[in-house]
Order: structure tokens, then C-alpha cells, then sequence
């Protein structure tokens, strides 16, 4: 299998030629149940109609004008994220690392603005992911990800994960707030316990720092509220936010979210983007809120993601040698795989079986499916993760006895 295409992916040797729904169709023939969801991004499922319809719609009128002039659908999008969140403002992306890098700058330049420009630094914690930019590569703070690319970017303390008296002390005079993620993604599901959440967010206030979240993943409907923060109330708003993975439903498009107090510094001149916030990009995202802000479609996620973690509860029990345990919220969860055995044994049976999952840090797999999975998709894929576990089993057994 060589390539043209730069070796930055260890890819399986698979390609798709067309989705439907939670369901994938190889160029080979076989067809997939998608619970990776292009790492929780296809939150519609695939050719969505009333998605194809509006980017298509789109693409006949007007694809690009840049950010020189006012872009209507922009200005709606924003409306309604604002309208859905703790938020006044928006800023669009292509990208999560564009959203994160954006959040980043609005944290360093509302100290700067607000008479504190010493206060630069933001306190991350580890097993992060926020992207693979040089600024965000700092942020996540992983060895693997900075290593060959020179002096990390500076202005980053990183601290063990959730741990409040660990972010207490490492508060200093230079801190410009806490950067996070309130379910990590890429690190395995690690969600931060809302009592955490919101204890963060009272340090934040005592100190005048600013809590900066990062919901590129766990956004967007995906653990049942439009944000994960919400699930801890209130009391737990962040001052910026990073959106995007689902956001655009497969449309490449991100966004930063912030408080009208915390954007203060980002004045005209100071941040832009050819490409964020298109036209074809609005349209697209805007079709995604239609469908995520009608009444009916976040309790249907929460009763979705209550049958299938039932069901995975069921592959614990009856696999105890393969999967100890299930983590995460709604439809984020994470599978964690026993020690010894790779995660990555599990997630190419499951492939073999005909579903489609995401590995993550700590030995897990993530299962993402689209948000719109029905009863019969999490009956199957039941069965198909029960089938994948008994193979590994039986990989193991064989093993253990050569
Ligand atoms: C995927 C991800 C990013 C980066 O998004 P890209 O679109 O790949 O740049 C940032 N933060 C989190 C939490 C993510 O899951």
C-alpha cells in the first residue's frame, strides 16, 4: 500500500464509497455500522437530507466571499449558538485546533486588554488533547505530539487531571485561566465530575482567571446536552469555548464562543480566517442546529444512549476476560479494554465484525456513534461487539496456550 499521501496516519486499509445513516458502504461491497462517526463528527449520520439539502442548496448560489464583507448566514449561526449558550459572541474555524488556538488568544488578550498582560499562561491538565498546531500540541502537553518540533510553545502549566489542589498551587501571577476539556476525548473518556466542574469554575472567579473549555468532542449534543458543561448546571459556564467536530456534521468548520467580557481584547485587526465562517460552511451549520435544536432531538439521544449503555453493560458481564468496564456520558463512551490485551486486538475483531469504533488513550475504545442511531443500530452493534469480544477471547486463549 504506498501512497503519495505525507505517512502521518497508521490507517487501516479500508475506504468507503458511500454512507447511509449510521451505516457505512466499503469500495469493496461490506457495509459498517459507523460508532466512530469520523471521531464524532458525523453526529447526523452520513448524507443527512436535510444537510445534502442545504449545502447543495448553497453550492449553486455561493460558496466564498470572505470575512471583508458581512456574511449573513454567519450572523445567524451566531445568533442561535449565543441564543443555545452561556455565550455573546462567535468566532468561526475550520478546524478544532483553529477553535482552541482562537481561545487560547481571546484568554491572553482579555488579561492584556483588562491591564495584566503578565497574565499569559493557562493551566491544562494531562491526558489533554486540543489539537495539533504548535500552540495546541503545547496545550496538550503529550510527549509523542511535541517530540522533533522544537521548543514546545510557551505558556503552558500542566497539572494531573481534575486535580483541584493540584490547579490551586499552580496558580502564580502569570495565570491567565484553565484550559480543559470537561470529558476528554483522545485520552480515553475521562469525564471531570461536575462537582470538579464547578469548583474550577469558582477558582476561576477568586482569582480572576478565566475557565476556557475545550468541547471540540464532547459537544454538540453528543453526551446528551447541547454542551457537556451543562450537565453540572450554572454554576459551571465557561468564559470561552471551543466547538467543533459536529458542529458542521462533516463539514469542515469549528467555532470559539465566548462571554462579551471575555472577547474584549479582540477587536478588529486582531484574529481573522479566509475561509472560517463561509457561506457554504453557515449553511451547512445551520442545517445541523435545525435539526439538534428541534425540542424532541436531545432527549432522544439520552433515551439512545440509556439502551446502549445497558447493552454494553451486558458485553462486561459476558466478557469479563476482554472489557472491564464502561465510561463517559451519553453517547461518548468509552470501553475500557483489560490490561494486556491491546485495544487496538479489540478494535480491528470489531472492524472484522462490521463496526467501526475509534481508539483512545488509557487501553479503551471509543464508541461515537452518530446521534441519530436507532433500536435496531445499538441491537446490532451488540451483537457485533459481543461476536468481537468472543474472537479476541478465543485470539487470547490461543495465545496463552502456545
Ligand atoms: C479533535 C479535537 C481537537 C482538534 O480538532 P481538529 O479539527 O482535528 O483540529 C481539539 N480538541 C479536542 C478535544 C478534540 O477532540
Amino acid at each position: 500500500m504506498t501512497s503519495a499521501v505525507l505517512p502521518t496516519y497508521a490507517r487501516a486499509d479500508l475506504a468507503f464509497e458511500k454512507g447511509e445513516g449510521a451505516w457505512l458502504v466499503s469500495t469493496d461491497g461490506r457495509r459498517f455500522l459507523d460508532f466512530a462517526a469520523g471521531i464524532a463528527v458525523n453526529a447526523l449520520g452520513h448524507a443527512h437530507p436535510h444537510l445534502v439539502k442545504a449545502l447543495t442548496e448553497q453550492a449553486g448560489k455561493l460558496w466564498h466571499t470572505s470575512n471583508m464583507f458581512r456574511i449573513p448566514g454567519q450572523e445567524r449561526l451566531a445568533e442561535r449558538l449565543t441564543q443555545a449558550t452561556f455565550a455573546d459572541l462567535a468566532f468561526f474555524t475550520n478546524s478544532g485546533a483553529e477553535a482552541v488556538e482562537c481561545a487560547i488568544k481571546m484568554a491572553r488578550k482579555y488579561h492584556s486588554a483588562t491591564g495584566n498582560p503578565q497574565r499569559y499562561r493557562l493551566i491544562t491538565f494531562e491526558g489533554a488533547f486540543h489539537g495539533r498546531t504548535l500552540a495546541t500540541i503545547a496545550a496538550g502537553g503529550q510527549k509523542k505530539h511535541l517530540d522533533g518540533f522544537g521548543p514546545p510553545v510557551d505558556g503552558f502549566d500542566q497539572v494531573p487531571f481534575g486535580d483541584l489542589e493540584a490547579v490551586k498551587a499552580a496558580i502564580g501571577p502569570q495565570t491567565a485561566g484553565l484550559l480543559f476539556e470537561p470529558i476528554q476525548g483522545e485520552g480515553g473518556i475521562n469525564p471531570i465530575p461536575d462537582t470538579t466542574l464547578r469548583a474550577l469554575r469558582q477558582i476561576c472567579d477568586e482569582h480572576g482567571i478565566l475557565m476556557v473549555l475545550d468541547e471540540v468532542q464532547c459537544g454538540m449534543g453528543r453526551t446528551g446536552k447541547l454542551f457537556a458543561h451543562e450537565w453540572a448546571g450554572e454554576g459551571a459556564a465557561p468564559d470561552i469555548m471551543a466547538v467543533a467536530k459536529a458542529i458542521g456534521g462533516g463539514f469542515p468548520l469549528g467555532a470559539c464562543l465566548a462571554t462579551a467580557k471575555a472577547a474584549v481584547g479582540m477587536v478588529a485587526g486582531s484574529h481573522g480566517s479566509t475561509y472560517g465562517g463561509n457561506p457554504l460552511a453557515m449553511a451547512v451549520g445551520n442545517a445541523v442546529l435545525d435539526v439538534m435544536l428541534a425540542p424532541d432531538f436531545l432527549p432522544r439521544v439520552n433515551e439512545i444512549a440509556g439502551r446502549l449503555r445497558q447493552s454494553l453493560a451486558m458485553i462486561v458481564d459476558s466478557h469479563p476476560d476482554v472489557v472491564e468496564g464502561i465510561r463517559g456520558k451519553g453517547l461518548m463512551l468509552g470501553l475500557k479494554v483489560r490490561d494486556g490485551i491491546e485495544n487496538r486486538l479489540l478494535l480491528n475483531a470489531m472492524r472484522d465484525a462490521g463496526l467501526l469504533g475509534v481508539a483512545g488513550g488509557d487501553n479503551t475504545i471509543r464508541l461515537l456513534p452518530p446521534l441519530i442511531i436507532t433500536d435496531e443500530d445499538v441491537a446490532e452493534a451488540t451483537k457485533l461487539l459481543d461476536s468481537a469480544c468472543a474472537a479476541v477471547s478465543a485470539q487470547v486463549k490461543v495465545k496463552a496456550a502456545s
